[in-house]
């Protein structure tokens, strides 16, 4: 034969079993069709599977070194002629990798589908983790047929057409002479059997739907986003088959003080002037409950004081962000007559009745915030 089945795994002709699983193994994962489905790809697989199939087998590595074909053995004389040597190529895949291939009947159970919920939570479940309870609506293994899809007293029976097999064979005449092709049997859809009475309560399914309450835990510090797994709680598959997967994705709901960047918080305080100036304690409602922000006497309007700890849990390796109260200072705009002589007093003692002001280039306050939102405060 013309292949070169050393040059396929790009090997040396002494290359030791170890050099010839090692090559396979990396040539097999970058063209594995499940990755690259193209058919050009699917056939390089094709080649380095069958390559493999003989090199890594002493008895098959020996005939091909000698100049034979083992694989043409292979099949057993079972079909395969004419059909350019691909024929025996689903035994290959079958004795490698242990699989059921396209050929025989297929199987009415199959995997039952990922199903997603959404689930709304407020900040402080958020940061602090909650157990909830959901309403899901997926498919179920029937009880009445227990998933086999036949009327109870009933069984599925071998498909008369196919004789079980799920295939039927044709023979055609080509150029090349006779060649034998194999499709699914149109009477069984290729399952191999037929169920005469289908269950009534599934129509042959073999599962329903239901409606089953599930208690979700939900770990401190998820975010809007954050998926969580739970396996084996999807959907039932057809006939019985094993459920997949349900995800539950997490939606928060704004709260009506914080704002929630990361694992941090943030809210503005607005004080007026004198207390800035004074300085004061502000109760704060924080998550962990009633606190007393302190704003020390002088504190600027665009200043902010950090509450260390008092974010979201972090997902990932404990401790907490903090909230960070960002102060926002209020100039009075009315201002009665006995206020507005003790202001112009204070300015008087303070030397500020005609004050020269600071100038710089930009906008303060503005600036001060973009470099704050770049710091991520
Ligand atoms: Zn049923
Ligand atoms: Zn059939």
């Amino acid at each position: 034969m013309a292949t070169d089945y050393y040059a396929v795994l790009g090997v040396r002709r002494d290359a030791s079993q170890e050099e010839i699983k090692k090559a396979f193994r990396r040539l097999a994962r970058e063209l594995h069709p499940d990755v690259n489905p193209d058919p050009k790809t699917q056939e390089r697989f094709k080649e380095i599977n069958a390559a493999y199939e003989v090199l890594s087998d002493p008895q098959k590595k020996q005939v091909y070194d000698l100049g034979g074909d083992p694989l043409s053995q292979a099949g057993g004389g079972a079909g395969g002629f004419g059909a350019g040597g691909f024929g025996n190529f689903s035994d290959i895949m079958d004795a490698f990798f242990g699989t059921a291939s396209q050929r025989g009947p297929r199987s009415r159970t199959r995997r039952g589908q990922d199903a997603m919920i959404r689930l709304e939570i407020d900040l402080d479940e958020a940061a602090f983790g909650t157990t909830k309870d959901i309403q899901v609506d997926t498919a179920v293994v029937c009880g009445t047929c227990s998933g086999e899809g036949a009327a109870p007293g009933t069984t599925a029976q071998t498909c008369d057409m196919c004789r079980g097999r799920g295939e039927v064979s044709q023979v055609t005449r080509s150029f090349l002479g006779q060649v034998m092709t194999s499709r699914p049997c149109p009477q069984c859809q290729g399952f191999g059997t037929v169920v005469p009475t289908p269950c009534p309560e599934c129509a042959g399914d073999g599962r329903v739907r239901s409606r089953r309450t599930l208690t979700v835990k939900i770990p401190a510090g998820v975010d809007n986003g954050t998926r969580i797994q739970l396996a084996g709680e999807g959907e039932v598959g057809p006939g019985g088959g094993p459920a997949g997967d349900l995800y539950v994705e997490i939606h928060e709901l704004p709260h009506a003080q914080f704002q929630r960047r990361g694992d941090d918080l943030h809210c503005t305080v607005t004080l007026p002037m004198t207390a800035a100036a004074l300085g004061t304690k502000v109760p704060l409602e924080t998550l962990d409950g009633l606190e007393e922000v302190d704003i020390r006497p002088g504190t600027q309007s665009g200043q902010s004081i950090p509450l260390h700890g008092r974010g979201v849990t972090h997902l990932r390796g404990g401790g907490r962000g903090d909230l960070i109260v960002h102060v926002e200072v209020q100039t009075p705009n009315k201002l009665d007559p006995e206020q507005e002589r003790l202001l112009r007093e204070l300015a008087k003692l303070r030397g500020e009745e005609r004050p020269l002001g600071q100038f710089q280039p930009g906008q303060q306050g503005l600036f001060s915030r973009l470099k704050d939102a770049f710091n991520g405060r």
